[in-house]
């Protein structure tokens, strides 16, 4: 097993299961040509965002770390009618970058961008959501698990992106301020009364990596 063999294992995953879409990879090409980093979840990963919005009959959705709006339009596509998405981009040019794809994707009536940071934008929000998918600063992972929990609901689901980091977290002593904000976070998923949590490695074309997946009790 190497990361040459993940990664094929990956693309074969995603042929077989995702499939080509259009809307998706004109998403990723503009994100390039915007010269934004190339940090979207994998196709597989989207695809199963996606699912966990349909399986948990999500309405409201929450995203923190739009970048150019590859997860969100995944998950937006979940929605049932009147449902929407919520997602949060500190950077302007990056949310500049989704709202055209979205518009593309013929999404922008239950896609709600909200630029600032999401320290900012969180306390603003109307509690509700159904499902809160957590990517961005991962410094800040506890703080945004506080408010998935104050503005979810029991049931709500909440997942958190990058748990593995290349195994880089069983390091108590990391220098990366990453690693200790996911860790951090991980800790909060297993001792906070609010969350029952879980958490599955990846690998793939980003790596060696990982998601959280909790409820909200
Ligand atoms: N969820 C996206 C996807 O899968 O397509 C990827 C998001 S990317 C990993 C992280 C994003 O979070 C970046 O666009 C970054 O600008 C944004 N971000 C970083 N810190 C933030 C903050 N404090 N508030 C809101 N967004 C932030």
């Amino acid at each position: 097993s190497s990361p040459a063999s993940w990664a094929a294992a990956d693309r074969y995953l995603a042929e077989t299961l995702v499939g080509h879409d259009a809307a998706l990879e004109a998403v990723l090409a503009s994100q390039r040509a915007a010269g934004l980093p190339e940090i979207e979840v994998a196709p597989v990963a989207g695809k199963l965002l996606h699912l966990l919005a349909r399986i948990s009959g999500a309405r409201r959705i929450l995203e923190i770390g739009t970048l150019a709006g590859y997860s969100t339009i995944w998950l937006a596509r979940a929605l049932p009618d009147g449902g929407e998405v919520v997602t949060i981009e500190a950077e302007p040019a990056h949310a500049e970058v989704a709202r055209a794809n979205i518009d593309r994707a013929g999404l922008a009536d239950r896609v709600d961008i909200r630029v600032g940071g999401a320290s900012e934008v969180l306390p603003t929000l109307v509690p509700g959501f159904d499902l809160v998918f957590i990517d961005a600063d991962k410094e800040r992972n506890t703080l945004y698990l506080d408010w998935a929990a104050r503005l979810g609901h029991p049931g709500t689901v909440v997942v958190v992106d990058n748990i593995g980091r290349e195994g880089e977290i069983v390091d108590p002593d990391s220098a990366d301020p990453r690693v200790r904000g996911t860790r951090a976070g991980l800790e909060m998923l297993g001792t906070d009364p609010r969350f029952e949590a879980s958490a599955l490695q990846t690998v793939g074309i980003k790596g060696w990596d990982g998601i959280a997946l909790a409820v909200v009790v």
